[in-house]
Protein backbone atom coordinates (compact mmCIF):
# COMPACT_ATOMS: atom_id res chain seq x y z
CA UNK A 1 0.00 0.00 0.00
CA UNK A 2 1.35 3.43 -0.86
CA UNK A 3 2.01 5.58 2.19
CA UNK A 4 -0.02 8.94 2.95
CA UNK A 5 3.21 10.94 1.50
CA UNK A 6 2.46 14.39 2.68
CA UNK A 7 2.58 15.86 -1.38
CA UNK A 8 1.55 13.27 -3.83
CA UNK A 9 0.68 13.85 -6.80
CA UNK A 10 2.84 15.57 -9.43
CA UNK A 11 5.02 18.09 -8.81
CA UNK A 12 5.84 21.42 -11.25
CA UNK A 13 5.53 24.83 -11.48
CA UNK A 14 2.92 27.00 -12.89
CA UNK A 15 1.70 30.25 -13.19
CA UNK A 16 -1.82 31.19 -12.86
CA UNK A 17 -3.52 31.75 -16.06
CA UNK A 18 -7.40 32.44 -14.99
CA UNK A 19 -9.06 31.94 -11.82
CA UNK A 20 -12.94 31.63 -11.70
CA UNK A 21 -14.55 31.48 -8.35
CA UNK A 22 -17.04 28.29 -7.66
CA UNK A 23 -18.88 28.26 -5.00
CA UNK A 24 -18.90 29.93 -1.67
CA UNK A 25 -14.87 28.93 -1.49
CA UNK A 26 -13.46 27.01 -4.31
CA UNK A 27 -11.25 28.22 -7.50
CA UNK A 28 -11.28 26.59 -10.82
CA UNK A 29 -7.92 28.04 -12.46
CA UNK A 30 -6.23 27.55 -15.80
CA UNK A 31 -2.76 27.26 -15.09
CA UNK A 32 0.51 27.13 -17.15
CA UNK A 33 2.88 24.47 -15.61
CA UNK A 34 6.00 23.78 -16.61
CA UNK A 35 5.59 19.66 -16.89
CA UNK A 36 1.76 18.98 -17.41
CA UNK A 37 1.27 21.88 -20.03
CA UNK A 38 -1.90 24.36 -19.76
CA UNK A 39 -4.25 22.37 -17.57
CA UNK A 40 -7.17 23.20 -15.46
CA UNK A 41 -7.60 22.25 -12.07
CA UNK A 42 -9.86 22.61 -9.21
CA UNK A 43 -8.98 23.72 -5.73
CA UNK A 44 -11.44 22.46 -3.16
CA UNK A 45 -11.68 25.25 -0.49
CA UNK A 46 -8.74 27.33 -1.88
CA UNK A 47 -10.90 30.75 -0.55
CA UNK A 48 -10.60 29.52 3.27
CA UNK A 49 -7.43 27.75 3.39
CA UNK A 50 -4.30 29.03 4.21
CA UNK A 51 -2.16 25.94 4.70
CA UNK A 52 -2.51 24.33 1.32
CA UNK A 53 -2.74 27.02 -0.74
CA UNK A 54 -1.53 30.67 -1.16
CA UNK A 55 -3.74 33.38 -0.53
CA UNK A 56 -6.19 33.45 -3.45
CA UNK A 57 -3.72 32.21 -6.21
CA UNK A 58 -1.85 35.74 -7.00
CA UNK A 59 -1.36 36.84 -10.43
CA UNK A 60 1.55 36.32 -12.12
CA UNK A 61 3.75 34.53 -9.30
CA UNK A 62 5.87 31.65 -9.63
CA UNK A 63 4.49 28.82 -8.06
CA UNK A 64 5.11 25.06 -7.06
CA UNK A 65 2.20 22.92 -7.01
CA UNK A 66 0.96 19.59 -6.56
CA UNK A 67 -1.34 18.07 -8.60
CA UNK A 68 -3.94 14.75 -8.35
CA UNK A 69 -4.77 12.97 -11.74
CA UNK A 70 -7.85 13.99 -14.02
CA UNK A 71 -11.05 12.72 -12.13
CA UNK A 72 -13.10 9.91 -14.17
CA UNK A 73 -15.35 11.37 -16.76
CA UNK A 74 -13.91 15.02 -15.97
CA UNK A 75 -10.79 17.12 -17.24
CA UNK A 76 -10.48 18.95 -13.94
CA UNK A 77 -7.64 18.06 -11.63
CA UNK A 78 -7.30 18.36 -8.37
CA UNK A 79 -4.75 20.82 -6.52
CA UNK A 80 -3.51 18.85 -3.82
CA UNK A 81 -1.11 22.02 -2.12
CA UNK A 82 0.87 24.90 -3.74
CA UNK A 83 3.42 27.24 -2.36
CA UNK A 84 5.00 30.69 -4.40
CA UNK A 85 8.28 30.56 -5.26
CA UNK A 86 8.53 33.67 -6.58
CA UNK A 87 5.75 36.19 -5.50
CA UNK A 88 6.18 39.51 -8.08
CA UNK A 89 5.32 41.97 -5.87
CA UNK A 90 6.19 44.75 -7.25
CA UNK A 91 3.90 44.06 -10.30
CA UNK A 92 1.05 45.35 -9.29
CA UNK A 93 2.29 48.50 -8.50
CA UNK A 94 3.90 49.50 -11.74
CA UNK A 95 0.99 50.49 -14.53
CA UNK A 96 2.79 49.22 -18.12
CA UNK A 97 5.03 46.44 -16.23
CA UNK A 98 1.79 45.55 -14.87
CA UNK A 99 -0.28 45.77 -18.30
CA UNK A 100 2.60 43.83 -20.18
CA UNK A 101 2.65 41.17 -17.57
CA UNK A 102 -1.06 40.90 -18.17
CA UNK A 103 -0.71 40.47 -21.51
CA UNK A 104 1.85 37.92 -21.89
CA UNK A 105 -0.76 35.69 -19.76
CA UNK A 106 -3.40 36.42 -21.70
CA UNK A 107 -1.40 35.79 -24.82
CA UNK A 108 -0.50 32.24 -23.26
CA UNK A 109 -3.80 31.36 -22.47
CA UNK A 110 -4.62 31.24 -26.32
CA UNK A 111 -1.21 29.87 -27.33
CA UNK A 112 -0.44 27.16 -25.06
CA UNK A 113 -1.82 23.53 -26.15
CA UNK A 114 -3.85 21.71 -23.17
CA UNK A 115 -2.26 18.90 -21.68
CA UNK A 116 1.00 19.14 -23.30
CA UNK A 117 3.84 20.26 -22.11
CA UNK A 118 5.88 23.17 -23.18
CA UNK A 119 9.17 23.87 -20.86
CA UNK A 120 10.69 26.33 -23.31
CA UNK A 121 7.26 28.41 -23.61
CA UNK A 122 6.16 27.99 -19.85
CA UNK A 123 10.62 29.30 -18.95
CA UNK A 124 9.83 32.33 -21.95
CA UNK A 125 6.97 33.29 -19.74
CA UNK A 126 8.35 32.92 -16.14
CA UNK A 127 11.69 34.68 -16.65
CA UNK A 128 9.40 37.67 -18.46
CA UNK A 129 7.37 37.83 -15.52
CA UNK A 130 10.57 37.78 -13.37
CA UNK A 131 12.14 40.75 -15.82
CA UNK A 132 8.95 42.85 -15.47
CA UNK A 133 8.88 42.53 -11.78
CA UNK A 134 12.15 44.07 -11.55
CA UNK A 135 11.30 46.59 -14.08
CA UNK A 136 11.61 49.20 -15.69
CA UNK A 137 9.31 49.16 -18.43
CA UNK A 138 10.92 48.65 -21.72
CA UNK A 139 9.07 48.00 -25.79
CA UNK A 140 12.00 45.92 -26.78
CA UNK A 141 12.02 43.75 -24.15
CA UNK A 142 8.00 42.97 -24.01
CA UNK A 143 8.36 42.29 -28.12
CA UNK A 144 11.51 40.35 -27.22
CA UNK A 145 9.37 38.16 -24.10
CA UNK A 146 6.30 37.61 -26.86
CA UNK A 147 8.67 36.22 -29.63
CA UNK A 148 10.37 33.77 -26.96
CA UNK A 149 7.10 32.40 -25.89
CA UNK A 150 5.91 32.23 -29.53
CA UNK A 151 8.68 30.84 -30.93
CA UNK A 152 8.78 27.43 -29.19
CA UNK A 153 4.83 26.93 -29.89
CA UNK A 154 5.82 27.85 -34.21
CA UNK A 155 4.02 30.92 -34.03
CA UNK A 156 6.69 33.45 -34.31
CA UNK A 157 5.70 36.13 -37.15
CA UNK A 158 8.41 35.80 -40.66
CA UNK A 159 10.76 38.59 -39.90
CA UNK A 160 13.78 38.02 -41.58
CA UNK A 161 12.69 36.94 -45.52
CA UNK A 162 9.92 37.82 -47.60
CA UNK A 163 6.47 35.19 -47.25
CA UNK A 164 6.04 35.06 -50.55
CA UNK A 165 9.30 34.71 -52.37
CA UNK A 166 11.19 34.05 -49.90
CA UNK A 167 13.91 36.87 -50.40
CA UNK A 168 15.91 38.18 -47.51
CA UNK A 169 15.19 41.33 -46.09
CA UNK A 170 18.68 43.22 -46.02
CA UNK A 171 19.82 43.96 -41.92
CA UNK A 172 17.92 46.53 -40.44
CA UNK A 173 15.58 47.78 -43.64
CA UNK A 174 12.24 48.16 -42.43
CA UNK A 175 9.84 46.16 -44.67
CA UNK A 176 6.31 45.70 -45.12
CA UNK A 177 4.60 43.56 -42.85
CA UNK A 178 1.18 41.61 -43.56
CA UNK A 179 -0.46 40.77 -40.19
CA UNK A 180 -3.01 37.98 -42.18
CA UNK A 181 -0.29 36.46 -43.77
CA UNK A 182 1.84 36.58 -40.64
CA UNK A 183 4.93 37.72 -41.94
CA UNK A 184 6.89 40.43 -44.06
CA UNK A 185 5.88 40.94 -47.82
CA UNK A 186 8.73 42.48 -49.90
CA UNK A 187 7.75 45.53 -52.29
CA UNK A 188 8.24 43.07 -55.55
CA UNK A 189 5.32 41.16 -54.10
CA UNK A 190 3.10 43.82 -53.39
CA UNK A 191 4.28 44.65 -49.79
CA UNK A 192 1.67 45.36 -47.12
CA UNK A 193 0.07 48.04 -45.37
CA UNK A 194 2.10 47.86 -42.32
CA UNK A 195 5.64 48.49 -41.70
CA UNK A 196 8.22 47.39 -38.70
CA UNK A 197 10.94 49.60 -38.64
CA UNK A 198 14.45 48.36 -39.65
CA UNK A 199 15.90 48.67 -35.99
CA UNK A 200 12.67 47.51 -34.39
CA UNK A 201 12.90 44.30 -36.86
CA UNK A 202 16.18 43.59 -35.95
CA UNK A 203 15.79 43.86 -32.49
CA UNK A 204 13.25 40.61 -32.79
CA UNK A 205 15.32 39.08 -35.20
CA UNK A 206 17.84 39.08 -32.26
CA UNK A 207 15.58 37.79 -29.55
CA UNK A 208 14.84 35.30 -32.04
CA UNK A 209 18.26 33.89 -32.77
CA UNK A 210 20.72 31.10 -31.11
CA UNK A 211 22.82 32.42 -28.61
CA UNK A 212 25.89 33.85 -30.30
CA UNK A 213 24.23 34.21 -33.96
CA UNK A 214 22.89 37.82 -33.64
CA UNK A 215 23.84 40.55 -30.45
CA UNK A 216 20.96 40.81 -28.69
CA UNK A 217 20.21 44.29 -27.27
CA UNK A 218 21.11 44.20 -23.80
CA UNK A 219 18.02 44.26 -21.61
CA UNK A 220 17.10 48.12 -20.14
CA UNK A 221 15.25 50.90 -21.14
CA UNK A 222 14.32 51.41 -25.39
CA UNK A 223 17.33 53.32 -26.84
CA UNK A 224 14.79 54.65 -28.91
CA UNK A 225 10.81 53.33 -27.73
CA UNK A 226 8.65 55.09 -30.87
CA UNK A 227 9.47 52.74 -33.53
CA UNK A 228 9.92 49.61 -31.08
CA UNK A 229 6.14 50.35 -29.74
CA UNK A 230 5.00 50.92 -33.13
CA UNK A 231 6.39 47.77 -33.98
CA UNK A 232 4.56 45.94 -30.81
CA UNK A 233 1.12 47.63 -32.43
CA UNK A 234 1.80 45.45 -35.08
CA UNK A 235 2.60 42.23 -33.16
CA UNK A 236 -0.51 42.92 -31.31
CA UNK A 237 -2.37 43.43 -34.69
CA UNK A 238 -0.40 39.86 -35.80
CA UNK A 239 -1.38 37.81 -32.17
CA UNK A 240 -5.15 38.93 -32.31
CA UNK A 241 -5.95 37.69 -35.84
CA UNK A 242 -3.90 34.53 -35.73
CA UNK A 243 -5.10 33.91 -32.08
CA UNK A 244 -8.30 35.34 -32.76
CA UNK A 245 -8.87 37.18 -29.49
CA UNK A 246 -8.79 40.78 -28.85
CA UNK A 247 -6.58 41.13 -25.97
CA UNK A 248 -7.63 43.71 -23.04
CA UNK A 249 -4.24 43.92 -21.46
CA UNK A 250 -3.21 45.54 -25.21
CA UNK A 251 -5.55 48.55 -24.93
CA UNK A 252 -4.42 48.72 -21.18
CA UNK A 253 -1.08 48.88 -21.70
CA UNK A 254 -1.34 51.63 -24.74
CA UNK A 255 -3.03 53.91 -22.04
CA UNK A 256 -0.73 54.07 -19.35
CA UNK A 257 2.13 53.90 -22.22
CA UNK A 258 0.99 57.11 -23.55
CA UNK A 259 0.16 58.66 -19.76
CA UNK A 260 4.06 58.20 -19.10
ZN1 LIG B 1 8.79 38.79 -52.06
Amino acid sequence: MKPESAEPGDATEALVLRRISYGETDLVLQLATRRLGRIACFARAAKRSRRRFPSGFPSFALLEIHVGPPGRGEALRPILDAVVVRPHLRLPRDLPCYAAAGLLVEVAREAFPEEQPEPRAFDALADALHRLDAGPFAWGELLAAELRLLAPLGLVPRLGSCLSCDAPVPPRRAACFDVARGGVICRRCGGADRTLDGAAREQMLAALAPVGELEPPPPGPDADPRPLHDAHRVMVAFLEHHLGRRFRSARLLEQVAASR
